[in-house]
């Protein structure tokens, strides 16, 4: 078990780990609302974590999340949507709702 990725939003990390997965590498979210650590660990510490579940992934995990960084950085920032199905407001980096799926309304 090796930690990939950590980021103060639990949305993304959910996000990272649907994209994981889609590349056929297993992983697990840690530290969901810091509740497994809660009284080792100062709250300010506890992120939301992605861990690979085989070390063989690895690197595959670790090189498809420096790309996804990358392409952020790369990305113009696009404004939050509101979700059409759900009503859940979603962050512009993300192309579908995290609630439900759904993917992202074409710009008007
Ligand atoms: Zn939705």
């Amino acid at each position: 078990m090796k930690k990939v990725y950590e980021n103060l939003e639990f949305a993304m990390v959910g996000h990272m780990k649907s994209l994981l997965e889609s590349q056929g590498i297993r992983c697990e979210i840690r530290n969901e609302g810091g509740v497994s650590v809660a009284g080792e660990v100062p709250f300010t510490q506890v992120y939301p974590e992605l861990w690979v579940l085989s070390n063989a992934d690895l690197e595959k995990a670790k090189a498809f999340v420096e790309d996804y960084r990358e392409k952020l950085r790369n990305q113009p920032v696009a404004a939050d949507w509101t979700c059409p199905a759900c009503g859940e407001l979603v962050e512009g980096q993300f192309s579908e709702c995290w609630n439900c799926g759904k993917p992202a309304p074409e710009p008007a």
